[in-house]
């Protein structure tokens, strides 16, 4: 007997719907609600759901659908916690869940509440058909993603590791759709980026703000921070970069596929850069080939009249894969070689994460895709920011950030609503969603 999609679609939409009227705005976090309403669905299929509090009122939720063969787990993670919303520049309530034109709208529909919601639905319907995997599919729902994971996956390695191994894991951070000319291309997330954060601190001599002197510190901080916000990193091609413009270039017609391949060449690629039109592409392809750094936080005198003697700045730099907090530090001193008087120091450091784009899985999410889109192409991506997968890539599990939805014509626009404004998603790409990782789970697991 067939699934009747239809009616699949209607349970997604409400299970969504509801999970979203879940406050789960972090911080504070409170994801202890999301978390025993998920454990309420796979309960009613009599699914051993284990909700684990890691502080008081912070839920994670771990389901084992069990397998056959003594192979290593495959995870089906997202997290709980959504980041706040300011509702009075939203046109429809952020904690709604309305169902308005074909898109449920709210906090989390596009991050990340909806993939939890494809991940359930996806296993719901493997276990009501008795489904006996090959392999434990592990449904995992976590708290704290958005401050960084420490009372989520963070906790969960600290405190059950053994709950944590898995040969792969599928996660927030890709499958979207473009229509790239013919072709409809859907990302893989693959890798993102690591933090190097640092902090330099500036000396010079004190006195009376009555009195200019050439040694003030807030001076030579200023002039460290132009040089360091214009200055622009080399190139440094990665495994995911390299496939990720090959694959956009291989769709484009002569003469942009050539130049788009130049990005990947030493001598041209900041200058193709900078003839990128989009601003949003520019910055994206821009941080995905080099290190970046980026001034933040400033802080200098306390009061008009006092030259201070002291004063420090932070810059957010990001770091690709294979590159240590050490090189940073030794980069930023050569950039600052004239400079004296100054002390640089690593706040917050954590490596950039890879998996590779060659194996059986990503493999299967390729064919799965390709049969239920013929028009499809996936290409392998960098984020420029992080996710909780990056903990699972450190043990050496390979995780894909992979949430398919139907192409979107407006991609700049689709990606500002995350953390934005007027989240939402079409119950198409609910639905399609949902469809492609139960076929998947199928073949892979089956
Ligand atoms: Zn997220």
């Amino acid at each position: 007997m067939g699934i009747d999609w239809e009616k699949v679609k209607e349970e997604a939409i409400q299970i969504l719907s509801d999970y979203i009227k879940i406050d789960t705005t972090n911080p504070p976090g409170k994801e202890l609600p999301g978390a025993f309403y998920l454990q309420s669905f796979l309960q009613k299929e009599g699914l051993p759901a284990m909700v684990l509090e890691s502080q008081p009122e912070r839920g994670n939720l771990f389901c084992a659908m069990k397998g056959t063969d003594n192979l290593s787990p495959l995870i089906l993670l997202h997290h709980i916690d959504v980041v706040p919303a300011e509702a009075e520049k939203w046109k429809n309530p952020p904690y709604s869940g309305a169902l308005i034109d074909g898109e449920v709208w709210g906090r989390g529909t596009q991050d990340c509440k909806s993939l939890g919601v494809i991940e359930l639905v996806a296993f719901l319907l493997l276990a009501r058909e008795g489904f006996k995997p090959k392999r434990d599919i592990v449904y995992l729902a976590t708290a704290d993603e958005e401050t960084g994971g420490k009372w989520g996956v963070g906790w969960l390695f600290q405190n059950h590791p053994q709950l944590m191994k898995a040969d792969y894991v599928i996660n927030e951070g890709g499958g979207i759709g473009m229509a790239v000319g013919q072709r409809n291309v859907y990302t893989c997330q693959t890798a993102e980026k690591g933090i190097c954060w640092l902090k330099l601190t500036f000396r010079g001599k004190p006195g009376h703000g009555s009195v200019p002197h050439d040694d003030n510190c807030v001076v030579k901080m200023a002039k460290a921070i132009d040089k360091i916000s214009s200055y622009r990193s080399s190139l440094r091609r990665t495994l995911t970069t390299e496939k990720f413009i090959k694959g956009i270039a291989e769709e484009q017609s002569f003469p942009r596929s050539f130049m788009l391949k130049q990005l990947l060449n030493p001598l041209f690629s900041r200058s193709v850069e900078k003839r990128i039109p989009d601003a949003g592409l520019k910055g994206m392809l821009g941080a995905i080939l080099r290190n970046t750094f980026v001034p933040t936080v400033v802080q200098a005198g306390q009061k008009t009249n006092v030259i201070p003697s002291e004063c420090s700045f932070q810059v957010d730099c990001r770091i690709l894969p294979g590159v240590e907090p050490e090189m940073i530090k030794a980069e930023v001193r050569e950039l600052l070689g004239d400079f004296r008087d100054y002390d640089m120091e690593i706040l917050q450091t954590s490596p950039a994460s890879e998996s590779p784009a060659n194996n059986a899985l990503y493999q299967m999410l390729e064919k799965t895709l390709k049969r239920l889109d013929p028009k499809s192409k996936m290409i392998p991506t960098m984020l420029t920011g992080a996710t909780d997968s990056r903990f699972f890539r450190e043990k050496g599990t390979v995780a894909y950030g992979f949430q398919p939805m139907i192409p979107t014509q407006n991609l700049s626009e689709y990606l500002g609503r995350v953390h934005g404004h007027d989240e939402r998603l079409s119950a198409e790409s609910l639905l399609f969603g949902t469809r492609l990782l139960y076929e998947m789970l199928k073949d892979f697991c089956g």
